[in-house]
Formats: C-alpha cells, structure tokens, sequence
C-alpha cells in the first residue's frame, strides 16, 4: 500500500510511504509522478495517539446510580462503590461499554491503550472483562490492563491476595494508590509490596501517586527511590501527582534530582485534575496538576492521558487526547513557541515510553505500519484547529477513515 504525498512529523518536505504485511517497507521523498495508493494531499502523518491512562471499567457510568454533584475525587470513589454494589457486574456489559470507549478512542487516532482495573471489585468481572478484550483488540487496538486497588492494599481486606490473583490472571502492570491508604506507613509497605510484585510476574508499575492537592503526600519519593533501588524506573510511571504541584519549591528541587536517577515516568491526567482537584480550596484555587512544563524541561517523560470517559469521577471526555492536550498546555502554561512546537509528543511518543513500546512504534523502514494521518502540517496548526485524524492503520489495516466535513463560509 502506498501513501503518497505527505508530511511526516519531525521532517522537512513531502513523502511517500509504502507498507506491505503489516511492515512498513519504504519512505522515499515524494515523486509527482507516483500514481495510486491514498493521496495525503500533503497531511501530516505520525506514529498512533497512545493512551497511557483510562479506566475501561468505569467509562460510561455517569449518573448510575447519581452523578457526582461534588465534583470531588473522593465522591467519585464512593460512587463508584455505590454502582459496584448496587448494579451487577457482568462481563459482557463491562466489554460492551469498554468497546463503546475504545471505538471512540480510535476515532480520534488512539491505537494504544493502557487501562486500570479496580480489582478491590471482588466479583472480578472486570479483570475479567478486559482481560478477554485485550485478547479479542488484538491487531486492532493494543491493551495493556493495571492491577489497580482502588481501595487500597493494606486498607482492603485480601488486598495482597486480590492483587496476586489479578496477575495470575494475565494482568499486565502492577498498580497502586499509595497516598489513598489509611496511613503513609500501609502507602509505604503497598509500594514495597507493589515492586514485589512486579519482580516476581516481571511486570511494569504504573502507580495512582499523590493525586490529591496536599503538599505533605510524599508517596513519589518512595516509589522513585524504590524503583531506583531495583533497577525499575524506566518500566516504571508515577500517575497524576498532582501533590507536586502544592510542594515547595526547595522541596521540589531536591526531589527532581531523586527523579531523575531513578528515571521513572510521569503520567498527567490534565481535564480530570483541573476538575477533580482544588475542590476544597477556597481563593486562589490551585490548578492541582503536576508539574508538567518543568519536568519536560528537565528531560523527564510525562505523558498525558484521559482517565476518564464519562464515569464517576469526570462527566464529559469522548476520548479525545487532543481536547486533553488542549487542556493540559493551558494549564501548565506550555504554549511559549518552543513548548508548543512539539507538544504532540505528551499524546504519542510519551506515552509509547510510558507503555515501554518498541518496534510497534515509529515511522522507519521495518517497524509496524502504525500510523496516523492528521488533517495539519505542524503540532502547532493539529493543536489549534484540533485537526481531524483523516486514516489511522494499524498492523497496516486501515481501522479509521474519515472524510472531513467541507464547509463554505459565504462571505
Ligand atoms: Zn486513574
């Protein structure tokens, strides 16, 4: 299969790209004389959206059994209870509504998905679920699934035991939620118990650190110097953090030297923190997001994700990683000239580190033809109009086409 005549984001002048058994097979500067394939019309094409934080059980959820009228993190939790212990779980009501989600997500480009699963919901239809849609996604949409208690670990009866049997059953990652147990000593033991287990299943961490606006949630630290200590910290993602952004900054510096030796990755769920968090402050209103612009700038990964697509904790989300973006630009003020020049890295290649991808990602001869083609030319021009995803194939199958509306303003 041949495109023609496109932009490839990060490179100068115009190309025309070929792929054959789910490989791609050459990348050759654009000849007019090219006849066939699909003609990019100059479009922009780049490596697949990645989407490195959802929670596929819960999406679609909202006002079952009541909305969230706080607005708060900790309404969410507990309605979400409420919908576990009020609606029966069933497996294939959860895959319908995950596949719902991941339909939507493809629209908008993403082809790689890392998604939680509360497994403190003890039916395990959830776990369950997932685990058979990341088989049945497979070649279409890549899933990786997160043992995530929700409840805690220490602060759960069985914790340990609920995490273990994730994992048994084909989880991918270990998660956590460290600053949400009922003591920062059962935070501390759950982070030890978490690289346990991630050694012994050899398994990445992606852990639920500090999400909330109190300056003295410090879990990061502990998971940082732990992973640093087991040679971790690349297969290794802090999630939200929002702490950081109310920690002081002589604080802030001498954890950023923790951070980056021990080379863990960031994940920053911009729309769900700027919503969730700040809630109990009264004015100034903290942003309650990390510190995404001065992590990037000192060479650390952050990725942002979505978190939520209409559930409990967030009402609105149509798995749209631009809108995200959007967003998070906004509120960690990246939108100075260089920042913006490249932001579409916090929605692709950042995220691609966070799930630790490798030869599945990237536009180069021999790599799989993953890609998509984006109604743009540049990160700035995409992030302004919001562009379209006009094709996306993966494994070189086609699994979105969309023909842009055309518009005639008459004046
Ligand atoms: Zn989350």
């Amino acid at each position: 299969m041949l495109i023609s005549n496109c932009r490839i984001r990060g490179r100068e002048g115009f190309y025309d790209v070929e792929y054959e058994n789910g490989k791609f097979t050459s990348i050759e500067s654009h000849r007019e004389e090219r006849k066939g394939g699909y003609d990019a019309e100059g479009n922009m094409m780049m490596p697949p959206f990645v989407e490195p934080h959802i929670h596929l059980d819960c999406v679609l959820t909202a006002g079952i059994p009541h909305y969230n009228m706080s607005g708060t993190l900790f309404e969410g939790i507990t309605t979400w209870h409420e919908y576990k212990t009020t609606q029966p779980l069933v497996v294939s009501e959860i895959k319908e509504r995950a596949r719902t989600a991941l339909r939507l997500m493809a629209e908008y480009g993403v082809q790689f998905v890392r998604t939680h699963v509360d497994v403190t919901e003890v039916s395990f239809q959830g776990v369950q679920a997932l685990e058979e849609l990341k088989e049945e996604m497979k070649g279409i949409i890549e899933i990786q699934t997160v043992a995530f208690p929700q409840n805690g670990i220490l602060s759960c009866k069985g914790g340990k035991e609920l995490m273990r049997r994730a994992m048994d059953m084909g989880v991918t990652c270990v998660g956590g939620i460290p600053h949400y147990e009922y003591t920062r000593e059962y935070g501390l033991e759950s982070i030890r118990f978490i690289f346990d287990l991630a050694e012994q299943y050899d398994a990445c961490v992606d852990v639920h650190c500090d999400e909330n606006d109190d300056e003295q949630s410090r879990c990061l630290e502990a998971l940082a110097v732990t992973a640093l200590e087991r040679g971790w910290g690349r297969r290794t993602v802090a999630a939200h953090t929002c702490a950081m952004g109310s920690y002081n900054d002589a604080y802030c510096s001498k954890l950023f030297r923790l951070l980056k030796d021990s080379q863990i990755n960031f994940n920053s769920c911009p729309t769900e923190s700027i919503h969730l968090q700040g809630r109990i402050d009264s004015f100034p209103k903290r942003r309650g997001i990390t510190r995404i612009k001065e992590l990037t700038h000192e060479g650390m990964n952050v990725a942002l994700g979505q978190d939520s697509i209409a559930d409990p904790w967030y009402p609105i989300g149509v798995g749209n990683l631009l809108r995200v973006l959007e967003m998070g630009i906004h509120v960690a003020q990246m939108t100075g000239y260089e920042d913006l020049s490249h932001c579409l890295d916090l929605i692709s290649v950042n995220g691609a580190k966070n799930l630790c991808l490798d030869q599945e990602y990237g536009i180069e001869v021999g790599k799989d033809a993953n890609f998509i083609l984006l109604g743009g030319k540049d990160d700035v021009e995409v992030v302004r109009f919001q562009s379209p995803v006009i094709l996306s194939v993966h494994n070189g199958q086609t699994i979105v086409e969309k023909i842009p509306a055309k518009v005639s303003v008459k004046f």
